[in-house]
Formats: structure tokens, sequence, C-alpha cells
């Protein structure tokens, strides 16, 4: 308990340190202990939110209550959930266009606006069904009234079954589940992040006059800059859940598949953060950035938001078409015709063709079109009104640098999943028929206007063509010609020239040459079946020995993490 108390009164500090908007407090260079580490006078009410809210928080779990982690979307009903620190609820309709007095924006972020702190509606709902005395109750038999109070009603009253007064409850072994409500440090799943990036766009203005006007250190603006941009990432990871998920109903009971809509707004989110304006830095901002300041001291690292840009891109993208993502889309898409026969209802749920073709063309809600814009489907291709003014936008798109990195991946994605073997065929068949379309849109098009495009651009497109129809790596690992040509090229490395051609020969030795990753295969998946994998026997770290060689290994790593840590900050 005391330990627990130390590690939460450090811990604390951290927080809130680096959570907490200090905007206010940041219009003058900080007491900086000499570690110019930003931090809050203890009792600064900031401070005080957060410790008490912590404090109600650990007694729940001292009277034996688990945490609670989809109360944030059932109305804030417990304090043993993990909750959003900033309340950025104002920001949804907050964008940095309409908004020039950046300054109002900011100060409507609320620390602390979502911690709940006294005990919510679930925990006195769990607190009556554990300490109720009950009548006649006698050890190891179960008490008829406890259903009662599982219900959320009076012990002396009742069973109402068909009014459920219990508050929505998932737990640590929930998190992984296939509900996107549930939760760590998220307070909206289905807002998709919009309030995240929103208020990380105003924010950045507000702290580049501060560093511009030497009232904030570099340090400092970088890693807000940072923090925000990556609460943003967690939040749009986070509603990715909504593609292809199941949330209980009201009467708790069962579960329902999430509504195409929202499938649809988690998918436009994806547009939005891989070609939006999250990561669009101009040049004055780079000049202040500065690498993960102080955990890898104090170098300095202009690319380092971009170059995550890129890495996270495709880290989202691969998610949103992972192939149990596209096959969970599948089988609903399946149930529901066979059930909904003579609705139109059917026709709303997504499958992997729509997937694609969303992230494809679509817009989004902050940006237009998807991320092979301009080009749009085949039929409403012919409408273009001015050749000139899209020839435009293919060269701008085509050389854009956040554009780029996403289009070529949605592409090679497309094609990954066609040819993979080891996954559904109708998932298969949704990725083939959007790379058949998708690539014979731009084809033709560059058939007839490639010649009037810049360079660099129009190898982009071809690229992506190509990408779309590059035909599968041969698997015939015995023999055969593909062994004969891994043979001829030296070994699996790509030494096959970068030249591209549309040869099909020149297909083959690209495909034969290339780092080529299949996707994993599904045995994994079907060890698993029908077991818990927190401790099955498939569980490397199953026995307790094994167990306690692998703490033992990360606790070292964090002794040496934390030792590194501690002389950066000067603090030995
Ligand atoms: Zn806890």
């Amino acid at each position: 308990m005391v330990l627990l108390f130390v590690f939460y009164s450090f811990s604390v500090v951290d927080l809130i340190s680096y959570n907490a908007d200090l905007l206010h407090d940041t219009k003058t260079m900080h007491d900086t202990n000499g570690t110019r580490s930003p931090q809050l006078k203890a009792n600064h009410p900031d401070v005080l939110k957060n410790v008490l809210s912590t404090v109600v928080h650990e007694v729940g779990h001292t009277l034996g209550l688990r945490h609670n982690f989809i109360a944030q979307e059932d109305g804030n009903t417990s304090a043993m959930c993990y909750s959003d620190d900033l309340d950025t609820t104002s920001y949804f309709s907050a964008t940095a266009n309409n908004n020039t007095n950046s300054s109002i924006g900011v100060s409507e972020a609320k620390y602390g606006g979502h911690f709940v702190c006294q005990p919510g509606k679930y925990d006195m709902y769990a607190i009556k069904y554990g300490y109720t005395p009950l009548k006649n109750e006698t050890s190891h038999t179960r008490h008829p009234s406890l259903d009662v109070l599982a219900n959320g009603q009076h012990h002396d009253a009742t069973l109402n079954a068909l009014l459920p007064l219990n508050p929505l409850f998932a737990t640590d072994e929930d998190i992984r589940g296939e509900d996107p409500r549930v939760n760590t440090w998220n307070h909206n799943v289905r807002g998709c992040g919009y309030d995240k990036l929103n208020y990380s766009l105003l924010l950045r203005q507000s702290l580049l006059k501060l560093v511009q006007n030497d009232k904030i250190y570099p340090e400092m603006y970088s890693e807000r800059v940072r923090l925000s941009l990556s609460c943003y990432t967690r939040h749009v990871s986070d509603c990715l859940k909504l593609i292809g998920g199941r949330e209980q109903d009201v009467t708790r009971r069962k579960m329902v598949m999430t509504s195409s809509k929202d499938t649809k707004k988690a998918i436009g989110a994806v547009v939005d953060f891989c070609v939006g304006d999250a990561f669009r830095f101009n040049e004055e901002e780079i000049d202040y950035m500065m690498s993960r300041w102080p955990s890898s001291s104090y170098h300095l690292a202009t690319s380092t938001p971009t170059e995550n840009h890129g890495k996270l891109c495709q880290r989202l993208l691969d998610s949103v078409l992972h192939s149990s993502t596209l096959t969970r889309l599948e089988v609903q898409y399946n149930l529901c015709t066979r059930t909904n026969k003579n609705t139109s209802k059917n026709q709303q749920r997504l499958r992997t063709f729509d997937v694609f073709y969303a992230l494809a063309y679509d817009d989004a809600v902050q940006v237009d079109g998807g991320l092979f814009h301009p080009f749009q489907t085949a039929t409403s291709m012919d409408s273009t009104s001015s050749k000139d003014a899209f020839i435009e936008q293919v060269n701008q798109s085509g050389t854009d640098f956040l554009r780029c990195t996403a289009s070529m991946h949605l592409a090679i994605v497309a094609n990954k999943r066609m040819h993979s073997t080891a996954i559904h065929a109708s998932v298969r068949a949704g990725a083939a028929a959007f790379a058949s379309e998708a690539s014979t849109v731009v084809r033709t098009w560059l058939d007839m206007y490639g010649s009037a495009l810049d360079s660099i651009a129009k190898a982009h497109w071809s690229s992506i063509v190509n990408a779309l129809i590059k035909p599968p790596e041969s698997t015939n690992q015995s023999g055969g010609l593909g062994n004969f040509m891994r043979f001829m090229v030296g070994g699996s490395g790509s030494s096959s020239s970068g030249s591209s051609g549309s040869g099909s020969t020149a297909h083959a030795m690209n495909a034969t040459g290339s780092q080529w990753l299949e996707e994993e295969t599904s045995l994994d998946t079907f060890l698993h079946l029908g077991c818990n994998r927190m401790r099955c026997w498939h569980d490397p770290f199953r026995t307790t020995k094994t167990r306690q060689v692998r703490n033992l290994e990360q606790h070292r790593t964090a002794l040496l993490y934390e030792l590194k840590h501690t002389m950066l900050m000067g603090n030995l």
C-alpha cells in the first residue's frame, strides 16, 4: 500500500508536468530546477485534481473494485476508468481555419474535465452488489437477491428482467475485445480523434508564438507538439475498432454490429490522418523542433515528425486492411445478407472492396478526396470539367510528400491482400476488384494525358499502377524458374535494378528479387481457437518459472532506462 502510494505520488508529478494544459503557466520561462523540465507547484489546482481522482480510484481498488474501461462511454459512471486527461470536447467544431483567435480556442481545453472525483454510478452499484448484507445467506450458496442486485435494483425488489438498470462494465481483459468503446485515456471513440486534431493544430500556433518570443524553451515546444500529435494518433488508432466491431446492446445480453456510418467515419479519420494537416509543418515550426527530449538527449532532429508520419501511416493502413478486420466485415456482410434478404439494410454493410474504395476515393472530414485524389471512379471521371485543372491536381498529389507515401502503401497492401493465400477468398476477391478498377482508371488517364504531367508525378502514378497489378512472388521454393532466377540475381536480395519497366519479364524479375512480405499465416489463429490466450499452453510465459525470468529481464531493462534518464536529468 505504501509502495503503491509512493509510486503514484511520483507518477502524478510526471503526468502533470507533461499533460496538464500548461499554456497559462508558460508565458514566462519556468523555474527549471536545473533540469529545464517544466513542473507545476504541488498545490496547483491541476495537481490537486489529479491527486484526488487518483486517490478515489485507488480506494476503489482497495475495496475490491476492478477497472471499468467502458464507463467513459456510459456517462462517466466510474472512477475505475482511465480518464482522458484533457477535455477537448469543444474542439470537435473548432478548426484552425475558422478560429483565427487561437488563444481563445486553446483556453477552452479543460485539464481534468473528464476526471471522476467521487464514486460513480457503476462504483455504487458494484459496492452494493458486494457489500449488501442479505438475509439467510449461507456460504457457497448463491443468494437469489444477488441477481436482483446485479440488475441494478434494490435487493428487496423482484427481478425485472426487461429493464436492465446496471451500468456497462468492461475490464482489463476486455480491452482487446471487439467493443470499440472499451478504451483507456479516451472519452469518445466515435469522435475518431477530430477534437485532438483540431486541438493539436491550434495549440501548435500558440506554442510557436511563445517559443519565438523566448517565453518557453524549444524543448518544451517540441515536447508539447509531439505529445499533442501522439494523443491524436492514439485516438485515431482507437477508432479503428469501429471497423467491423460489435457492441454490447442496451439489454446487456447480446452484441450488435457497429453501424456502417461509424465504420465510414473511422475510415475517413485514417485518410485525414494520412494526408491532412496534422503532420504538415512549416519551416518556422521545424526550426524549433527537437527530438525526444530528454530521453534521447539534446540532439536536433528536424525530420522526426515527418519520418514518424510515414511509419504511423503505414501502421494504420495495415491495421484497417488487416485480413482479420476485413474477414470480420465479410462475415458481418454475409450474416446480414442471409438474415435481411428483402431489406435494403444489407446493402449498407461494408465489405473489403468498400473499405479500399473509401480509402482511395471518399472525402474525409477535413481533406478533399481520398488517398488516390484527384482520381475518382471510372464513372465519375468523365464528368471532370477542366482537364488543365485536373492535370494540375494530379501533379500536386503525385509530388506531395505525405500523399505519396500513403497512396503507395494503399496500392501495395491491395496487391498483397489479393495474392495472399492464407486469407479468406472473399477478402482476396474484394482486394482484386479494387486493384483492377483503380489501376484501370489511373492507367487509362495516364495513357491519354500522361505526357502533360510533371515527370516525378508521372513516375509516381505509374508506380501506383505497377504496385496494384504486380504479380505475386512465386511461392514455389523447390526448383523451377523462380529458383533459377533467384540464383542468377543473387539470393533473395533485390539486385535487380530499379527500372520498373512495363514488360512482363521485368515484373517477374522484380517480383522474385523484392522483399515480399506475405501476410502472417493464420496457423497461429488456429492454434488458439477456443483457448484463453492469457494463460493457455501456447503462451511461452505460462509457467511461473518462465514468467519470473521474463519479469526479471523487464525489470533490468527498466532499471537501466531509469539510470540513463536520471543521468540526463542531472539529478545524480
Ligand atoms: Zn487502477
